[in-house]
């Protein structure tokens, strides 16, 4: 009997006892390899001494000191080392607990900016479909993500959404790169005009998306015209980078592979490892300039930000990404992860896509590859994979369903930059056999 509400009480979970490099340890003494880092979380894997050592060394200093009295060094320490690593002006952090609230002080960020600079009445937010910011109401109403939205509807906060740039599903056969992103820009340009400009405050979008559609990278070009867009009304361009950041796609962060800074950053998994709960939004200059020679206060807060113990977890992380080069393996480990993929699935009838940048790969399904049909959503087939894989000793991350504009299934792989290539090799024949053993599991009740 437990007395935890589980995220589905109807499939009895295994106890994780213990978690070592690429794999965690269940009670019986099974061992699975995390091939998604939990959520795209667990960058350097698992049981990492260095950063025990970190953490603990802090908890017998100082475990908390609330930050209305008080900064840390390892909060300072940590924001110093982000904003080394970042483009010049986006040179200040705020720390938070989760994605979610990260992207919720984003938003609060930009709104905070237009009322400091006289121009109150811009309160909207404008997303995109098939996204996903986080689970809290703001942030549930920025996000695309129509099965995680509909029982709480309506959600508190009005938020437009508009296409996101889903090549493979939304680019028209007759389009190139270019006219794709010109057609979205031009989207989102009429949405703030229809809007009134006077009245948008930010936009949000995730780099290469994650939980919603699978490693769904923009075509070139797309975030240059979208920043332009958002330039050209006074809109803020805010990047959630909470699963695709800190190395994660094969760059520190995903937005430098698309020729953009954003005003605000969204980080958090990549950041403690699952270490510590600890997120961060980055801000850049032209934001928190406008606030200081405003009111001078960030209106905003809560109980454990900058928490030392999670700072200082995280600094030991990213130290150590730096150190031994991870950014770098992520890049070259994940076009080895994609050749695999490849190889063993380049082919298959049912495998529509196989796509990503870094350790950060998706294969997406259909029942017809050349009449385009997907299998019906009723019938699950990600989170079938998702068990077989798991029976068989994988962690992976499935996805799908036609309700969001996603159409198909997709499994997301997001394994340790630490992670080796025969790891990642067996990794792929699991999932070769999960996937062939699910499609058949799906034959059988059609
Ligand atoms: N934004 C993105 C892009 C995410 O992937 C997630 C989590 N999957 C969140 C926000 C929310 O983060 P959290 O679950 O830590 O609140």
């Amino acid at each position: 009997m437990t007395h935890i509400i589980h995220r589905n009480p109807r499939t009895p979970l295994a106890t994780a006892v213990r978690g070592l490099g690429s794999y965690l340890i269940d009670h019986e003494g099974r061992r699975y390899y995390d091939g998604s880092g939990g959520a795209a979380v667990s960058c350097l894997g698992h049981g990492h001494p260095e950063v025990a050592d970190a953490v603990i060394a802090q908890i017998r200093t100082l475990e908390y000191a609330h930050t209305s009295f008080f900064t840390s060094e390892p909060a300072e320490q940590l924001a110093d080392t982000l904003v080394r690593r970042s483009p010049p002006g986006l040179a200040h952090v705020y720390f938070l607990s989760s994605g979610s609230e990260a992207v919720e002080t984003a938003l609060k960020l930009a709104r905070q900016y237009h009322v400091e600079r006289g121009e109150p009445g811009r309160w909207r937010s404008i997303a995109r479909l098939q996204s996903y910011h986080g689970n809290t109401l703001g942030a549930l109403a920025a996000g695309g993500h129509q099965g995680r939205r509909r029982l709480y509807q309506p959600l508190l906060a009005d938020v437009t959404h508009v296409s996101a740039c889903f090549p493979l599903h939304y680019r028209r056969p007759e389009e190139s790169d270019d006219g794709y992103g010109d057609r979205l820009a031009h989207e989102l340009d009429t949405a703030i005009l229809e809007a009134g400009p006077e009245t948008v405050s930010a936009f949000i979008a995730e780099t290469v998306v994650g939980a919603t559609a699978g490693a769904v990278c923009a075509v070139p070009g797309y975030f240059r015209k979208l920043r332009e867009v958002c330039d050209r009304h006074g809109v803020v361009f805010i990047l959630d980078e909470v699963m695709s950041g800190l190395g994660r796609t094969g760059s520190y962060h995903a937005f430098e592979q698309e020729g953009v800074v954003p005003d605000l950053l969204c980080l958090a998994k990549g950041l403690g490892g699952g270490y510590q709960p600890i997120a961060a939004v980055m801000a850049h200059d032209r934001i928190v300039d406008a606030i200081a020679g405003g009111s001078g206060a960030f209106q905003h807060g809560h109980t454990y930000i900058g928490h030392p113990v999670a700072c200082a977890g995280a600094l030991a992380v990213q130290n150590i990404i730096e150190r031994d080069g991870l950014v770098q393996r992520s890049a070259t480990l994940g076009r080895y992860l994609q050749d695999c993929l490849r190889e063993r699935l380049g082919g298959h009838p049912h495998v529509n896509d196989i796509r990503g940048r870094g350790l950060f790969q998706a294969v997406e399904l259909v029942q017809d590859r050349e009449g385009n049909r997907v299998f019906d959503p009723g019938l699950q087939l990600h989170a079938r994979i998702k068990r077989t894989a798991l029976a068989r000793g994988l962690l992976c991350y499935p996805g799908g369903g036609t309700v969001d504009g996603v159409r198909g299934d997709h499994v997301l792989l997001a394994p340790p930059y630490t992670t080796t290539q025969e790891e990642l090799q067996s990794a792929v024949d699991i999932l070769v056999a999960s996937i062939g053993a699910a499609i058949a599991e799906v034959r059988d009740l059609q």
